[in-house]
């Protein structure tokens, strides 16, 4: 304890060894908690140990916290030029290290080295998009009549941010590409299980030109940091991205604080409807990519497959062979879809999961098994024959586990689809344009996907209804959840001119 390097040498198994900051990030500079304690950093697909990484507690967080109110003073009254140059930069450096950061994010997550690339473009993209919103954040002029002259301004804040560990990089930029836009500052904790690559972009924010204590960057557990994050009473914000347990937690520590603004990107049970006229083969792609990209580890997977009875068979069929083709293990070969599950509690987790569903009497198509290999691998899993009172079909898995279910007419597919107590996304399948959009606007989600899976573009807002979280990321509403609007009303007396 104490004597770790604020940086070491790593060798990521793919031949890539490269410099890791172990430290906090608090005013651009890599620093020392101050009780000096470390943790230990897993590889889900090797079980061992990669390096130890600092641990910030809440009297780090306190310091995180000022740095950011420091930094807030003249970053909140930056010119937009500078903050879109920053986020411009960012992005280029992102791609200029995408095989780099996409070797860190597959060694630290397990994930297939084709899902972490997947992953860092989307983050540049990100970044990108952000820049060209600097400048365009902006108030109003409201006319009321007679001796006033109102205006409102967007006044950014001072944030705090939570971020899980299933897509390390993705999810820290959809924070702080609009902190960075909107002249916010914050303190982010990344996930304990995936604390590498969040300090890597640290490096690359200072690089870009981003001025001291705009973003703090620590690694910590979420009983501590996490905590101290969403209590902290000098906090305008905090931004969580997890599950909705933790979510409620952070919801009542913001209003027992200070009442801080919350956002909350929480887990899902999503639909993914296929009716018979849908065209199968497309379809079954879709539900592969839904359920089984990034090992199922993704809040809006496509969890309960629901299919028409007309297709159910081809469709059941298709799927078992599609599964089964699935190359799961080493994340860094380029054949491989499906790398390792997070850590070993998950990995518990979800075979508990495929246990239940067996007990309670669905059949496994394809899969049901841990993989063969060292490493926390689960085979991709489809149950059928499920039933809605079953735990498969309720709660949320958080792995590589489907359930399929059949239905007859499309108000049964409707109910069935709504009935869940989360509302993240769904997906529907038919070559019936009218249908799609029919049930689309019966369907409660914040995202609707038709013919189509886990498709994002920077400029589609996501978030949830019901259980799923409160607020958005991405497109313009993003924006609102990192300024609050001020009003000015002022009196004139214009009467002598
Ligand atoms: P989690 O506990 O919700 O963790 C997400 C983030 O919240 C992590 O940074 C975590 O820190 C932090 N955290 C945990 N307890 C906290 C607290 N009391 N106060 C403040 N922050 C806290 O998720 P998990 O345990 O890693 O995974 C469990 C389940 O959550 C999964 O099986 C899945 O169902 C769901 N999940 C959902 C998403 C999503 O994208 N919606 C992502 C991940 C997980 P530590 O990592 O240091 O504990
Ligand atoms: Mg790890």
């Amino acid at each position: 304890m104490g004597n770790l390097p604020l940086e070491v040498k790593v060798e990521i198994p793919n031949g890539i060894s490269y410099t890791q900051p172990t430290g906090l990030f608090i005013n651009n500079e890599f620093v020392y908690p101050k009780d000096k304690k470390t943790f230990e950093d897993i590889s889900p697909a090797t079980e061992e140990v990669i390096t130890e990484v600092y641990e910030a507690k809440e009297e780090d967080i306190d310091i995180a916290v000022d740095a950011a109110i420091e930094a807030y003073k003249t970053w909140s009254v930056s010119k937009p030029e500078l903050r879109q140059k920053v986020l411009l930069k960012l992005a280029d450096l992102i791609d200029e290290n995408a095989e780099l950061l996409s070797s860190i994010e597959t060694y630290d997550n397990g994930k297939s080295l084709q899902n972490s690339k997947g992953d860092i473009a989307l983050a540049a993209a990100y970044f990108r998009s952000c820049a060209g919103w600097c400048d365009k954040i902006t108030g109003n002029v409201i006319n009321t009549g007679g001796q006033h002259f109102n205006y409102t301004q967007r006044v950014p804040l001072v944030c705090g941010q939570i971020i899980p560990w299933n897509f390390p990089i993705l999810m820290l930029s959809w924070k702080l590409g609009p902190v960075l836009a909107t002249g916010s500052t914050t303190v982010l904790k990344s996930a304990e299980q995936t604390p590498l690559s969040a300090l890597y972009i640290a490096k690359l924010l200072a690089e870009a030109g981003m001025p001291k204590g705009v973003v703090n960057i620590v690694s910590g557990f979420g009983k501590i940091a996490g905590a101290a994050i969403a209590s902290h009473m000098k906090l305008d914000k905090v931004a969580f991205t997890g599950s909705t347990l933790v979510g409620k937690t952070i919801m009542k520590a913001a209003a027992e604080s200070n009442l801080k603004k919350v956002t909350l990107e929480l887990g899902g049970k999503s639909p993914n409807i296929v009716f018979d006229d849908a065209d199968l083969d497309e379809s079954i792609q879709h539900i592969i990519t839904g359920i089984f990209y990034n090992s199922g580890e993704v809040c809006c997977a496509g969890s309960r497959v629901l299919i028409q009875s007309g297709i159910y068979d081809k469709v059941v069929a298709k799927l078992k062979k599609a599964a089964e083709a699935i190359k799961v293990g080493n994340p860094f070969d380029p054949d491989t879809f499906m790398g390792a599950q997070v850590s070993e509690v998950q990995m518990s987790k979800i075979l508990q999961y495929i246990e239940s569903g067996k007990e309670q009497g669905a059949k496994v198509i394809s899969g049901g098994k841990r993989g063969d290999a060292k490493g926390y691998f689960v085979q991709p899993t489809i149950f059928g024959d499920v039933e809605g009172h079953m735990k498969i079909a309720k709660e949320e898995i958080f792995g590589p586990v489907v359930t399929l279910i059949k239905f007859d007419t499309v108000e049964e597919a409707i109910e069935l689809a709504n009935d869940t107590e989360y509302g993240l996304a769904a997906g529907i399948h038919s070559s019936d344009v009218n249908k799609c959009i029919g049930v689309a606007n019966k369907i409660n989600a914040g995202t609707i996907w038709v013919n189509t899976y886990n498709d994002f573009h920077p400029m589609v807002p996501f978030g949830g209804f019901h259980s799923s979280g409160i607020g958005r990321e991405m497109g313009e509403e993003v924006f609102n959840e990192y300024t609050q609007t001020k009003a000015v009303r002022i009196k004139l007396n214009t009467s002598r001119f």
